[in-house]
Order: structure tokens, then C-alpha cells, then sequence
């Protein structure tokens, strides 16, 4: 039998390789300005076109390479920061595996420039998919600029994975903001599209911080700083009322490296015990530094991960820090949350039983002072007399009513769809008018139907109902948008401002209007009707947030995205007293839905239990 082993040429070689290192533009980002932190650059320059799709030119001021270098340089395993596997247990460079520039090459068109400070000419080289196109002496400046193009060009099938401009130029934004905050000492530029992003200056890490998420955060950062034998942590975390709804900004840095730790995550998580908010997350920068031999990177190259040797002690050491700043800079004692009201609920009972009644009274579920036909002023003060009126007690207002007069009106083509969905459902529209709706726990709506009773969760139905009203509004009709008396300025980061600048064609779409975009701000001359001014910031930052999570494909706009962020910002809460008029607003406008069984987020919006399901309760 003959022998069918064969050796991979390199160029397949490199590019199964370029599969591991290059998941998509952000990943050369990483790569490429690490290299030129290891050359000693102070000043970095990263200019990107279409989202780094066309155009990844990363341009230093390190110390270049010299022209046999620049060849070896893409060569597979080749690096000047390694030489056997011990140095592996000292290393102070980003890189060592020589993989990421033989990898890079594989797969797009590149284009090194690079001259040593004392050499009068530099080298350029040029390299298509592994093969070398072009080499020469060439005038050049001090440095190293590499410029890779059309990433994935002889790779169709990861090109068209790649996501929409906006995803994968937040992902380039989040590697960037990583190696800006973790060297505040290096000057860092960011151009898109011939845009200025970023200007950092060479600063301190105060001012760096400050510089890449808006001037807004300066007043939230409390200081952090700890010297311990096994471990010395400084940095900042943001005063808990600043916690964001989803995990932002959160940054740990080890040796200056950034790296994912849900264990640390948790101590800081924990030092913020009883500081915050149900449901948010506290934004944090915090470095950490630990002898290197007691930690071990995992030297997958795009991995983040790592493993400590004394976990438990960082992790009390950590913690304890945390909590202690937190004391110092008096964060704690002027809080005052907007608790969920639910679970302030057995603590203001267990306060009255004791002075008035006797403790003997089990806690109940369903509030027996609860009267349908007392007015919603009544019923708030008789069933919780100790919460002040504060934001949860927005009231819920049917938004197609009152916009359109009329909802189905928006629907006329899927009119029989709902209708016999509402008929299936009700006795009658007669019957919930009557008052037959019930609110309990401030959460759920209790409604009598046809066939038995029907379960609402008032707030993921309010959801479906302002997600409808959203997407319908973008896509099919005009928006409608209020002008503003005095055009609003919310600032941002210019990270932020840049992705609002590239959804705003679907932000106009949705009823606001820009007056002007600064490098610090946004003006908003109009809004959608369907909004407060009160509400913009929240829901413009909301989205932006949202966007940086949500991974959608491709093809993907933002419509849904942003109908979906709009509803989660603006529908009722938990806790909201909603009086019967609004109870049966919200019950027909969820059954108007074209798909009320779910909110925008799939979550189910009510149960019914038949009459059957009941009886059998009772039967057993
Ligand atoms: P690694 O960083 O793991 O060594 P790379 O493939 O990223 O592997 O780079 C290979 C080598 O090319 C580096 O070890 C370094 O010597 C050189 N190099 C890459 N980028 C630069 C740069 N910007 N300036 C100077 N030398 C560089
Ligand atoms: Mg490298």
C-alpha cells in the first residue's frame, strides 16, 4: 500500500493556523497594536475603513525591525520575544507565539513599512495570502506601520460570517479601549472612515478613564489601592448609584493584561453587597498585579481566561479593598435605592405588625385592603403608606389609544387575526370594562375570561405591546416626532457618539431629529411622540447598550434592536399601581398584538387556567 501522509504546504498551514488567531477584524486590532506595545512605541495610531473590513493600518513609533526581520516576521513560530520554554515563565511582551503576522498574512493583503531608529532606510514588503508580492528598501519613518486589507479575502465563507459595521466595530472599540486603559502611558489615535474616534494622550489612569467613556465619569470613580505581599490592587470602580443595567464597563487588568475573571467578578460584585440596585452591574477598573510565576495565562492566543495560584486569598484581599473604599469615600451611607417594591414588602409588614398588631398574621399574597373601585390614589396609600411616589409609579398609558385614537386602526390588515383571538380569549370587550380585571402584587393582572381566567405579567405584556407599537412605527408608518422647545445636549463617549452617528438613519426613522453631533455630545431637537424628554438619555443609552450585546446577523438592521431596547426602557415596571382603566387598556392592547403570547424577549406575557384546570385543582 503506498503511503498517504503528507505534510501541509505552509500557506494551508497558516491559514488553519489564522482560523485560531483571526476570528474577525478586532482580533488583528488586538494583535497588531500588542506588537507595537512590545516594540516600545509611545504613540499608536489604528485607522480602520468599513469596520476594519477594507482597511486594519496599525501605525508605531517603536523600534522597527531590520529588513531580514521584516521577512521573518511572517514566517510561522517566529518571534524575538521567546527563545526556549522557560522564558515563557517570565515574560513581560503580549506576544510569543510568532503566530499572529505569518496568520494575518495568510488571509488578507498586507503591507509592512518598518525602519530602526538608526538606520537611514527602512524595508516595505508586501504579501498576498502568503506569498510575497513585493520587497524594497524604501524612506520611511522611525517605526513599524502595518496595513492589513481586505481581511479574509480568499476566505469567502468567514468574510460573509463577519457582522454588521456596527458590531464588528464595537468589538474593535472594546480591544481598543483594553490596551488604551491598560497604558495610559502610550498616546493612542483611532480613526474610522476618516473619522477621529479617540485622540488619548500619553495621561494618567485618572484621565485616561475619563477620556475614552466622556468627562460624566469622572465624578463616579472611588479610588482603589492595596499592597499586600501576594498582591498589589489599584484603579477605580464607579460610585454603586452609577451601576449600569448591564455589565459594562467592567475591566480587570493582571500584569497589565486584560483578562474575564467571573470569580473576581464576584468579589467586587460582593463588596458592593446591598449598594445595589436588583439587576445591575457595577462598572470597575481595576489592576492588578501578582508575581508572574503565580499565575498562569492560558497561552491560547485569543483567550483571556487565567488561573491564579491563590485565588482564595485575592479573592478576600480583592473584596475586602473594595468594601473598604467604598466606607471611605462615603458612598454607602447617603443611598437610597428605589428598592423593587416586592421585596421591600415582608420588611415594612414585619415594622407595622410590630408596633400596631400582633405578629401573629401570616404575610399575605393577595393585599385584602384592595378595592377595584377605589381610585388608584387610595389604594397606593393604603397599601404601602411608607413608599414615597417615586419613578415606579409611572402610570401606564395606552399609547395606541392615545397616539392613534384608534389601535387596530394600525392593524387593519390582520384585523380578523385579532379579533378572533380577542373573541377566543373574552367573553366580550363588555366584560373587562365592568372591572372584572384585578392587580396583584403590583405585578400581575388577574382578568376573568371565556373559558376561565387569564394571568398577565403587566410588565413583559406592556413590552410586547410598546415593541409592536415601535416596529410598526419605524417600518411602515411616518414616525411620528415631537420638536423639542430647547433642543436637549446629552454627552457621551466618543466610542458611543460614533455608534449613534451610525444608527441615525434608523434613530430618524424612529421619530428623533439631530441638531448636531460634537466630539462630547449629541443635540436632539426631537423626539418620538411616544417618549418623554425625561426619558431620553435612559433610552439612548439603554440602546447603546443593548446594541453592544446583541449580536445579530448580518443582513441585520437596527429596527428590531432598537424597538426591542425602546419597549424593555419604556414599558411599566414591577411595583407600578395601575388603576382599573389602565388594567383594561393594558388587557386589550396585549390581545391587539399580532403575537401577545410573548414579550419582545420570548418571555411568556400571561397563562390562562380553564375553567377544567381549575375544577381539577379542586377535585383532588
Ligand atoms: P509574536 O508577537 O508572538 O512574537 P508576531 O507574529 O505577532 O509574533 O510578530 C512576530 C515578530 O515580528 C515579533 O516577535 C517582533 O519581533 C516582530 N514585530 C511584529 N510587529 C512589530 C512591530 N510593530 N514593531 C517591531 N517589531 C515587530
Ligand atoms: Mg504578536
Amino acid at each position: 500500500m503506498s503511503d498517504i501522509i503528507q505534510l501541509l504546504p505552509d500557506h494551508v498551514a497558516n491559514q488553519i493556523a489564522a482560523g485560531e488567531v483571526v476570528q474577525r477584524p478586532a482580533s488583528v486590532v488586538k494583535e497588531l497594536i500588542e506588537n507595537s506595545i512590545d516594540a516600545g512605541a509611545t504613540s499608536i495610531k489604528l485607522l480602520l475603513k468599513d469596520a476594519g473590513k477594507t482597511l486594519i493600518q496599525v501605525i508605531d513609533n517603536g523600534k522597527g525591525m531590520s529588513a531580514t526581520d521584516a521577512r521573518l516576521s511572517f514566517e510561522r513560530h517566529a518571534t524575538s520575544k521567546i527563545k526556549d520554554a522557560q522564558d515563557l515563565f517570565n515574560l513581560n511582551t503580549k506576544g510569543f507565539r510568532g503566530e499572529a503576522l505569518a496568520s494575518i498574512a495568510a488571509i488578507a493583503h498586507v503591507e509592512l513599512k518598518t525602519k530602526q531608529e538608526n538606520e537611514e532606510l527602512g524595508s516595505q514588503i508586501k504579501i498576498e495570502g502568503s506569498k510575497i508580492t513585493s520587497q524594497e528598501a524604501i524612506s520611511t519613518s522611525k517605526g513599524t506601520s502595518l496595513a492589513v486589507k481586505n481581511l479574509f479575502y480568499n476566505i469567502p465563507a468567514r468574510r460573509n460570517f463577519l457582522k454588521s459595521d456596527t458590531i464588528e466595530t464595537r468589538h474593535i472599540v472594546d480591544e481598543f479601549q483594553r490596551v488604551a486603559l491598560a497604558h495610559p502611558d502610550i498616546s493612542f489615535l483611532l480613526h474610522h472612515n476618516n473619522n477621529e474616534i479617540y485622540h488619548l494622550k500619553k495621561s494618567n489612569l485618572r484621565k485616561r478613564i475619563v477620556a475614552i467613556f466622556g468627562t460624566k465619569m469622572n465624578e463616579k470613580l472611588v479610588p482603589i489601592s492595596e499592597q499586600t505581599d501576594i498582591i498589589s490592587i489599584n484603579g477605580f470602580v464607579a460610585k454603586p448609584e452609577f451601576s449600569k443595567k448591564k455589565r459594562g464597563e467592567q475591566f480587570f487588568f493582571v500584569n497589565n493584561r486584560f483578562i474575564k475573571s467571573s470569580y473576581l467578578n464576584h468579589a467586587v460584585v460582593n463588596a458592593f453587597e446591598g449598594l445595589l440596585e436588583h439587576g445591575s452591574h457595577p462598572s470597575y477598573f481595576l489592576y492588578l498585579d501578582v508575581p508572574p510565576n503565580s499565575i498562569d495565562i492560558n497561552i491560547h492566543p485569543t483567550k483571556t481566561e487565567i488561573k491564579f495560584d491563590n485565588e482564595k486569598a485575592l479573592y478576600a484581599i480583592l473584596r475586602a479593598t473594595v468594601k473598604h473604599s467604598l466606607g471611605q469615600y462615603n458612598v454607602s451611607p447617603v443611598l437610597d435605592f428605589d428598592r423593587d417594591a416586592t421585596l421591600d414588602t415582608p420588611y415594612d409588614y414585619s415594622k407595622k405588625s410590630s408596633s400596631s398588631s400582633p405578629a401573629s398574621i401570616p404575610p399575605i399574597t393577595v393585599d385584602p385592603t384592595f378595592n377595584p373601585f377605589k381610585t388608584e390614589t387610595s389604594y397606593q396609600s393604603e397599601s404601602n403608606p411608607n413608599r414615597s411616589n417615586n419613578s415606579n409609579s409611572v402610570s401606564y398609558q395606552s399609547n395606541f389609544k392615545k397616539d392613534t385614537g384608534n389601535w387596530e386602526a394600525l392593524y387593519t390588515n390582520t384585523e380578523p387575526l385579532t379579533a378572533s383571538k380577542q373573541e377566543q380569549l373574552f367573553e366580550g370587550q363588555q366584560e373587562t370594562e365592568t372591572g372584572k380585571t384585578f392587580q396583584i402584587q403590583k405585578k400581575y393582572l388577574l382578568s376573568s375570561i371565556k373559558s376561565g381566567v387569564v394571568l398577565i405579567n403587566q410588565s413583559l405584556a406592556h413590552q410586547r405591546i410598546l415593541y409592536e407599537e415601535f416596529l410598526e412605527n419605524i417600518t411602515v408608518k411616518e414616525a411620528s416626532s415631537q420638536q423639542l422647545l430647547f433642543p436637549v445636549s446629552i454627552s457621551f463617549s466618543s466610542a458611543d457618539i460614533e455608534m449613534i452617528y451610525t444608527i441615525k438613519s434608523d434613530l430618524e426613522s424612529a421619530g428623533f431629529m439631530f441638531d448636531e453631533f460634537t466630539k462630547e455630545s449629541v443635540v436632539i431637537g426631537g423626539i418620538p411622540t411616544s417618549i418623554s424628554e425625561s426619558q431620553i438619555t435612559l433610552i439612548l443609552e439603554q440602546l447603546l447598550d443593548d446594541i453592544k450585546l446583541e449580536v445579530p446577523d448580518t443582513s441585520f438592521s437596527h429596527f428590531d434592536v432598537m424597538a426591542k431596547s425602546f419597549a424593555k426602557s419604556l414599558a411599566i415596571k414591577t411595583g407600578t399601581i395601575l388603576s382599573i382603566k389602565e388594567q383594561e387598556n393594558l388587557v386589550n392592547d396585549l390581545f391587539s398584538c399580532k403575537e401577545p403570547n410573548t414579550s419582545p424577549f420570548g418571555r411568556p406575557t400571561f397563562k390562562t387556567l380553564t375553567l377544567n384546570e381549575i375544577d381539577t385543582i379542586f377535585n383532588k
